[in-house]
Protein backbone atom coordinates (compact mmCIF):
# COMPACT_ATOMS: atom_id res chain seq x y z
CA UNK A 1 0.00 0.00 0.00
CA UNK A 2 1.43 3.54 -1.14
CA UNK A 3 1.35 6.31 2.07
CA UNK A 4 0.41 9.72 1.10
CA UNK A 5 -0.27 10.90 4.40
CA UNK A 6 2.46 12.85 4.88
CA UNK A 7 2.81 12.46 8.59
CA UNK A 8 5.97 9.55 8.85
CA UNK A 9 9.36 9.42 10.74
CA UNK A 10 12.55 9.21 9.53
CA UNK A 11 15.28 6.57 11.05
CA UNK A 12 18.83 8.03 9.87
CA UNK A 13 20.63 4.33 9.78
CA UNK A 14 24.40 6.46 9.85
CA UNK A 15 23.36 7.67 12.92
CA UNK A 16 22.11 4.20 14.53
CA UNK A 17 25.68 2.87 13.64
CA UNK A 18 27.65 6.07 14.76
CA UNK A 19 25.96 5.35 18.80
CA UNK A 20 26.57 1.81 18.43
CA UNK A 21 29.88 2.10 17.40
CA UNK A 22 30.46 5.29 20.19
CA UNK A 23 28.80 2.35 23.15
CA UNK A 24 31.15 -0.47 21.16
CA UNK A 25 34.29 1.83 21.81
CA UNK A 26 33.10 2.73 24.77
CA UNK A 27 32.09 -1.03 26.56
CA UNK A 28 36.19 -1.43 25.45
CA UNK A 29 38.52 -4.15 24.78
CA UNK A 30 36.56 -7.69 25.90
CA UNK A 31 33.42 -6.75 26.40
CA UNK A 32 30.51 -8.05 23.99
CA UNK A 33 28.03 -5.44 23.22
CA UNK A 34 23.83 -7.06 23.64
CA UNK A 35 22.03 -4.33 21.77
CA UNK A 36 18.19 -4.13 23.18
CA UNK A 37 16.30 -3.84 20.51
CA UNK A 38 12.95 -4.63 22.33
CA UNK A 39 9.77 -2.99 21.80
CA UNK A 40 10.71 -2.31 17.82
CA UNK A 41 13.71 -1.42 18.72
CA UNK A 42 11.68 1.44 21.11
CA UNK A 43 9.67 2.13 18.09
CA UNK A 44 12.93 2.74 15.42
CA UNK A 45 11.53 -0.65 13.90
CA UNK A 46 13.00 -3.75 15.16
CA UNK A 47 14.19 -5.54 12.33
CA UNK A 48 15.81 -2.62 10.08
CA UNK A 49 17.15 -1.48 13.18
CA UNK A 50 19.01 -5.21 13.63
CA UNK A 51 19.58 -5.31 10.63
CA UNK A 52 22.12 -2.57 10.55
CA UNK A 53 23.37 -3.19 14.14
CA UNK A 54 24.29 -7.15 13.36
CA UNK A 55 26.01 -5.23 10.42
CA UNK A 56 27.80 -3.08 12.66
CA UNK A 57 29.11 -5.83 14.77
CA UNK A 58 26.21 -6.35 17.79
CA UNK A 59 26.94 -9.62 19.36
CA UNK A 60 23.98 -10.49 21.07
CA UNK A 61 19.93 -8.86 20.73
CA UNK A 62 17.96 -8.02 23.66
CA UNK A 63 14.17 -8.30 23.14
CA UNK A 64 11.36 -8.16 25.78
CA UNK A 65 9.31 -11.26 24.54
CA UNK A 66 9.31 -14.33 22.73
CA UNK A 67 6.96 -12.94 19.93
CA UNK A 68 9.70 -10.19 18.74
CA UNK A 69 12.63 -12.61 18.56
CA UNK A 70 10.28 -14.95 16.55
CA UNK A 71 10.22 -11.27 14.55
CA UNK A 72 13.99 -10.93 14.27
CA UNK A 73 14.59 -14.53 13.48
CA UNK A 74 12.08 -14.70 10.85
CA UNK A 75 14.09 -11.89 9.06
CA UNK A 76 17.40 -13.62 9.24
CA UNK A 77 19.32 -11.99 12.12
CA UNK A 78 21.06 -15.03 13.40
CA UNK A 79 22.85 -13.65 16.38
CA UNK A 80 21.80 -14.29 19.87
CA UNK A 81 18.59 -13.22 20.69
CA UNK A 82 18.29 -12.85 24.71
CA UNK A 83 14.51 -12.75 25.79
CA UNK A 84 14.70 -10.09 29.05
CA UNK A 85 11.11 -10.65 29.74
CA UNK A 86 9.28 -13.83 30.72
CA UNK A 87 8.45 -17.27 29.03
CA UNK A 88 4.65 -18.03 29.62
CA UNK A 89 3.33 -21.16 29.01
CA UNK A 90 2.92 -22.44 25.41
CA UNK A 91 5.72 -20.30 24.27
CA UNK A 92 8.57 -23.27 24.78
CA UNK A 93 8.48 -24.29 21.45
CA UNK A 94 8.70 -20.96 19.71
CA UNK A 95 12.04 -20.80 21.86
CA UNK A 96 13.31 -24.14 20.99
CA UNK A 97 13.20 -23.40 17.17
CA UNK A 98 14.12 -20.25 17.26
CA UNK A 99 16.83 -20.72 19.35
CA UNK A 100 15.87 -17.77 21.49
CA UNK A 101 17.67 -17.27 24.89
CA UNK A 102 15.59 -17.02 28.20
CA UNK A 103 16.09 -15.52 31.14
CA UNK A 104 15.20 -17.45 34.16
CA UNK A 105 14.01 -15.99 37.23
CA UNK A 106 11.41 -18.44 38.11
CA UNK A 107 11.69 -22.52 38.72
CA UNK A 108 8.14 -23.11 37.30
CA UNK A 109 9.34 -21.97 34.06
CA UNK A 110 12.82 -23.40 34.45
CA UNK A 111 11.15 -27.09 34.94
CA UNK A 112 8.72 -26.40 31.95
CA UNK A 113 11.91 -25.31 29.44
CA UNK A 114 13.20 -28.33 30.92
CA UNK A 115 10.70 -30.94 29.59
CA UNK A 116 10.90 -29.15 26.90
CA UNK A 117 14.44 -29.25 25.88
CA UNK A 118 14.67 -32.76 26.92
CA UNK A 119 11.65 -33.52 24.43
CA UNK A 120 13.67 -32.19 21.88
CA UNK A 121 16.94 -33.34 22.81
CA UNK A 122 17.85 -30.25 23.14
CA UNK A 123 20.47 -28.39 25.73
CA UNK A 124 18.99 -24.96 26.25
CA UNK A 125 21.26 -22.04 27.25
CA UNK A 126 19.82 -19.30 29.85
CA UNK A 127 20.43 -16.61 31.66
CA UNK A 128 19.95 -16.14 35.00
CA UNK A 129 17.98 -13.18 36.31
CA UNK A 130 18.79 -11.92 39.39
CA UNK A 131 17.26 -9.08 41.42
CA UNK A 132 20.01 -6.93 43.45
CA UNK A 133 18.07 -4.08 44.30
CA UNK A 134 15.42 -3.12 41.13
CA UNK A 135 13.11 -5.13 43.01
CA UNK A 136 11.75 -6.25 39.72
CA UNK A 137 11.72 -10.06 38.11
CA UNK A 138 14.80 -11.86 39.50
CA UNK A 139 15.86 -14.39 42.22
CA UNK A 140 16.99 -12.42 45.44
CA UNK A 141 20.22 -13.17 46.97
CA UNK A 142 18.88 -15.03 50.08
CA UNK A 143 17.07 -17.50 47.63
CA UNK A 144 19.80 -18.18 45.28
CA UNK A 145 21.15 -21.49 47.30
CA UNK A 146 17.93 -23.38 46.89
CA UNK A 147 17.57 -22.22 43.17
CA UNK A 148 21.28 -23.23 42.76
CA UNK A 149 20.82 -26.38 43.75
CA UNK A 150 17.17 -26.89 41.71
CA UNK A 151 18.92 -25.90 38.25
CA UNK A 152 21.92 -27.95 38.98
CA UNK A 153 19.56 -30.78 38.72
CA UNK A 154 17.78 -29.75 35.73
CA UNK A 155 20.10 -31.48 33.05
CA UNK A 156 18.68 -29.47 29.77
CA UNK A 157 19.50 -25.75 30.55
CA UNK A 158 22.66 -24.84 30.69
CA UNK A 159 23.47 -21.77 32.45
CA UNK A 160 25.25 -19.36 29.94
CA UNK A 161 24.98 -16.27 31.80
CA UNK A 162 23.99 -14.35 35.16
CA UNK A 163 21.99 -11.02 34.58
CA UNK A 164 20.58 -7.92 36.66
CA UNK A 165 19.57 -5.03 36.11
CA UNK A 166 20.08 -1.23 38.23
CA UNK A 167 17.68 0.76 39.10
CA UNK A 168 19.52 3.98 39.72
CA UNK A 169 22.26 4.16 36.79
CA UNK A 170 20.58 7.37 35.57
CA UNK A 171 21.23 8.72 39.10
CA UNK A 172 25.49 8.41 38.48
CA UNK A 173 26.28 9.68 42.13
CA UNK A 174 23.87 7.02 43.41
CA UNK A 175 25.34 5.07 46.34
CA UNK A 176 22.84 2.22 45.80
CA UNK A 177 24.62 1.31 42.15
CA UNK A 178 27.30 0.64 44.26
CA UNK A 179 25.87 -1.86 46.35
CA UNK A 180 23.71 -3.13 43.96
CA UNK A 181 27.23 -3.86 41.91
CA UNK A 182 28.77 -5.19 45.33
CA UNK A 183 25.08 -7.64 45.27
CA UNK A 184 25.96 -9.27 41.92
CA UNK A 185 29.42 -9.63 42.83
CA UNK A 186 28.54 -11.73 45.90
CA UNK A 187 26.03 -13.63 44.15
CA UNK A 188 28.41 -14.43 41.04
CA UNK A 189 30.84 -15.55 43.54
CA UNK A 190 28.24 -17.83 44.92
CA UNK A 191 27.28 -18.95 41.43
CA UNK A 192 30.55 -19.91 40.30
CA UNK A 193 31.07 -21.75 43.72
CA UNK A 194 28.48 -23.75 43.24
CA UNK A 195 30.31 -25.16 39.99
CA UNK A 196 28.20 -23.06 37.32
CA UNK A 197 30.64 -21.46 34.75
CA UNK A 198 28.60 -18.54 32.96
CA UNK A 199 30.08 -16.88 30.16
CA UNK A 200 28.12 -13.12 30.14
CA UNK A 201 27.93 -11.40 33.25
CA UNK A 202 25.90 -8.21 32.79
CA UNK A 203 24.27 -5.63 34.73
CA UNK A 204 24.82 -2.32 32.88
CA UNK A 205 22.56 -0.63 30.77
CA UNK A 206 23.41 2.86 28.78
CA UNK A 207 23.41 4.88 31.95
CA UNK A 208 26.06 2.11 33.37
CA UNK A 209 27.67 1.72 30.21
CA UNK A 210 28.59 5.91 30.17
CA UNK A 211 29.02 6.46 33.91
CA UNK A 212 30.84 3.37 35.45
CA UNK A 213 33.61 1.10 35.15
CA UNK A 214 32.01 -2.68 35.61
CA UNK A 215 34.67 -5.05 36.00
CA UNK A 216 32.66 -8.01 37.05
CA UNK A 217 30.81 -7.34 33.64
CA UNK A 218 31.94 -9.26 30.22
CA UNK A 219 28.76 -7.75 28.69
CA UNK A 220 26.85 -4.67 28.07
CA UNK A 221 23.02 -3.94 27.64
CA UNK A 222 22.55 -0.35 25.85
CA UNK A 223 19.63 0.38 24.53
CA UNK A 224 18.35 4.09 24.87
CA UNK A 225 21.99 5.75 23.33
CA UNK A 226 22.24 3.43 20.69
CA UNK A 227 18.57 5.60 19.28
CA UNK A 228 20.69 8.81 20.27
CA UNK A 229 18.63 9.31 23.82
CA UNK A 230 20.35 10.36 26.79
CA UNK A 231 19.14 8.23 29.88
CA UNK A 232 19.34 11.20 31.89
CA UNK A 233 19.41 14.92 31.05
CA UNK A 234 22.59 15.10 32.88
CA UNK A 235 24.47 12.89 30.40
CA UNK A 236 23.92 15.76 28.00
CA UNK A 237 27.05 17.20 26.07
CA UNK A 238 28.93 14.19 27.55
CA UNK A 239 28.70 11.86 24.64
CA UNK A 240 29.00 12.74 20.75
CA UNK A 241 25.19 10.75 20.31
CA UNK A 242 23.53 11.72 17.63
CA UNK A 243 19.78 11.63 17.04
CA UNK A 244 18.27 8.75 15.09
CA UNK A 245 14.16 9.54 14.51
CA UNK A 246 12.63 12.36 13.24
CA UNK A 247 8.83 12.53 13.15
CA UNK A 248 7.54 14.84 10.84
CA UNK A 249 4.14 15.74 8.75
CA UNK A 250 3.02 18.74 6.49
CA UNK A 251 0.62 21.52 6.64
CA UNK A 252 -2.82 20.45 5.41
CA UNK A 253 -4.79 23.71 6.02
CA UNK A 254 -3.89 27.45 6.84
CA UNK A 255 -6.64 29.65 8.27
CA UNK A 256 -6.67 33.31 9.42
CA UNK A 257 -9.35 33.45 12.78
CA UNK A 258 -10.17 36.80 14.12
CA UNK A 259 -9.14 37.43 17.97
CA UNK A 260 -11.78 35.68 20.44
CA UNK A 261 -12.06 32.35 18.22
CA UNK A 262 -11.86 29.53 20.42
CA UNK A 263 -9.54 26.40 19.18
CA UNK A 264 -10.17 22.92 19.22
CA UNK A 265 -11.89 20.65 21.68
CA UNK A 266 -12.92 22.18 25.01
CA UNK A 267 -11.84 25.75 23.81
CA UNK A 268 -8.79 25.42 26.05
CA UNK A 269 -7.21 27.82 23.67
CA UNK A 270 -8.92 31.31 22.61
CA UNK A 271 -6.85 34.15 20.07
CA UNK A 272 -6.28 37.31 21.53
CA UNK A 273 -5.08 38.78 17.60
CA UNK A 274 -5.62 37.66 14.21
CA UNK A 275 -4.44 34.31 14.45
CA UNK A 276 -2.37 32.29 11.44
CA UNK A 277 -3.99 28.90 12.17
CA UNK A 278 -2.05 26.21 10.53
CA UNK A 279 -3.72 22.45 10.61
CA UNK A 280 -1.45 19.43 10.91
CA UNK A 281 -2.60 15.63 9.85
CA UNK A 282 -1.31 14.02 13.25
CA UNK A 283 -2.77 13.55 16.26
CA UNK A 284 -2.55 11.63 19.88
CA UNK A 285 -3.21 8.34 17.96
CA UNK A 286 0.04 8.51 15.61
CA UNK A 287 1.69 9.10 19.12
CA UNK A 288 1.91 12.92 19.22
CA UNK A 289 0.93 13.30 23.09
CA UNK A 290 -2.77 14.67 23.91
CA UNK A 291 -0.37 16.32 27.08
CA UNK A 292 1.11 18.41 24.44
CA UNK A 293 -1.96 20.90 23.88
CA UNK A 294 -1.27 24.26 24.12
CA UNK A 295 1.98 23.17 25.35
CA UNK A 296 3.85 21.55 22.37
CA UNK A 297 6.18 23.47 19.90
CA UNK A 298 7.23 22.21 16.41
CA UNK A 299 9.80 23.55 13.69
CA UNK A 300 8.21 25.24 10.55
CA UNK A 301 11.09 26.87 7.96
CA UNK A 302 13.44 26.03 10.92
CA UNK A 303 11.05 28.13 13.30
CA UNK A 304 9.33 27.45 16.49
CA UNK A 305 5.86 27.50 16.35
CA UNK A 306 3.48 26.25 19.18
CA UNK A 307 0.38 24.08 19.58
CA UNK A 308 -2.48 25.92 20.64
CA UNK A 309 -5.59 24.30 21.74
CA UNK A 310 -6.23 20.54 22.46
CA UNK A 311 -3.89 17.77 20.17
CA UNK A 312 -6.77 15.31 18.62
CA UNK A 313 -6.74 12.02 17.66
CA UNK A 314 -5.72 12.98 14.08
CA UNK A 315 -4.92 16.39 14.09
CA UNK A 316 -3.05 19.41 15.69
CA UNK A 317 -3.03 22.87 15.49
CA UNK A 318 0.05 25.13 15.28
CA UNK A 319 0.10 29.03 15.27
CA UNK A 320 2.19 30.08 12.36
CA UNK A 321 1.60 33.62 12.57
CA UNK A 322 5.40 34.62 13.06
CA UNK A 323 6.71 32.72 10.28
CA UNK A 324 7.06 34.47 7.01
CA UNK A 325 5.63 32.66 4.06
CA UNK A 326 4.53 29.78 5.12
CA UNK A 327 1.82 27.69 3.04
CA UNK A 328 -0.05 24.63 2.61
CA UNK A 329 2.80 21.54 2.25
CA UNK A 330 5.41 23.09 4.28
CA UNK A 331 7.06 20.83 6.13
CA UNK A 332 6.50 20.49 10.03
CA UNK A 333 8.90 18.29 12.27
CA UNK A 334 7.34 17.63 15.57
CA UNK A 335 10.68 16.16 16.61
CA UNK A 336 14.23 16.27 15.03
CA UNK A 337 16.12 19.35 13.28
CA UNK A 338 15.26 21.59 10.73
CA UNK A 339 17.49 24.33 9.59
CA UNK A 340 19.83 24.55 12.54
CA UNK A 341 16.52 24.89 15.14
CA UNK A 342 15.90 21.01 16.68
CA UNK A 343 13.05 19.68 18.75
CA UNK A 344 14.82 17.20 20.94
CA UNK A 345 12.93 13.86 22.71
CA UNK A 346 13.94 15.02 26.16
CA UNK A 347 12.41 18.57 25.71
CA UNK A 348 9.16 16.60 24.29
CA UNK A 349 9.09 13.96 27.39
CA UNK A 350 10.07 17.05 29.60
CA UNK A 351 6.46 18.97 28.66
CA UNK A 352 5.01 15.44 29.28
CA UNK A 353 6.55 14.66 32.26
CA UNK A 354 8.30 11.88 30.56
CA UNK A 355 11.19 10.52 29.20
CA UNK A 356 13.02 9.86 25.87
CA UNK A 357 11.90 6.09 25.84
CA UNK A 358 8.46 6.73 25.93
CA UNK A 359 8.28 9.55 23.24
CA UNK A 360 10.15 6.96 20.50
CA UNK A 361 7.86 3.95 21.91
CA UNK A 362 4.68 6.43 21.41
CA UNK A 363 5.26 6.38 17.59
CA UNK A 364 2.02 4.58 16.91
CA UNK A 365 2.19 1.70 14.31
CA UNK A 366 -0.17 3.71 11.85
CA UNK A 367 3.08 5.98 11.32
CA UNK A 368 5.15 4.50 8.19
CA UNK A 369 9.17 4.49 8.85
CA UNK A 370 11.49 5.51 6.40
CA UNK A 371 15.11 4.17 6.86
CA UNK A 372 17.66 6.77 5.33
N1 LIG B 1 18.50 -4.29 30.10
C1 LIG B 1 17.24 -4.46 30.53
C2 LIG B 1 16.89 -5.67 31.33
C3 LIG B 1 16.26 -3.50 30.24
O1 LIG B 1 15.01 -3.68 30.66
C4 LIG B 1 16.64 -2.36 29.47
C5 LIG B 1 15.67 -1.33 29.15
O2 LIG B 1 14.72 -1.04 29.79
C6 LIG B 1 17.95 -2.24 29.06
C7 LIG B 1 18.87 -3.22 29.38
C8 LIG B 1 18.42 -1.04 28.26
O3 LIG B 1 18.32 0.12 29.03
P1 LIG B 1 18.71 1.53 28.42
O4 LIG B 1 17.75 1.77 27.31
O5 LIG B 1 18.54 2.49 29.55
O6 LIG B 1 20.10 1.41 27.94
Amino acid sequence: MQVHRPTHVEIDLDALRHNFLLARAQAGEGREVLAVVKADAYGHGAVPVARVLQGAGADLFGVAIVEEGVELRRAGIHAPILVLGGIYPGQEEDLLRQDLTPCLFDLAVARRLQTAAAAAGRILPYHLKLDTGMGRVGFRPEELPQVLAELAALPALRMEGVISHLALADEPQHPFTDEQVRRFRQALAQIRAAGFAPRYTHIGNSAALFSRVLPECNLVRPGIVLYGGLPAAEFAGRLDLQPVMSFRTSIAQLKTVPPGTGISYGHRFTTSVPTLLATIPVGYADGYSRHLSCKGEVLVRGRRAPVVGTVCMDWTLIDVSAIPGVEVGDEVTLLGSDNGNRISAEEWAEKVGSISYEVFCSVSKRVPRIYK
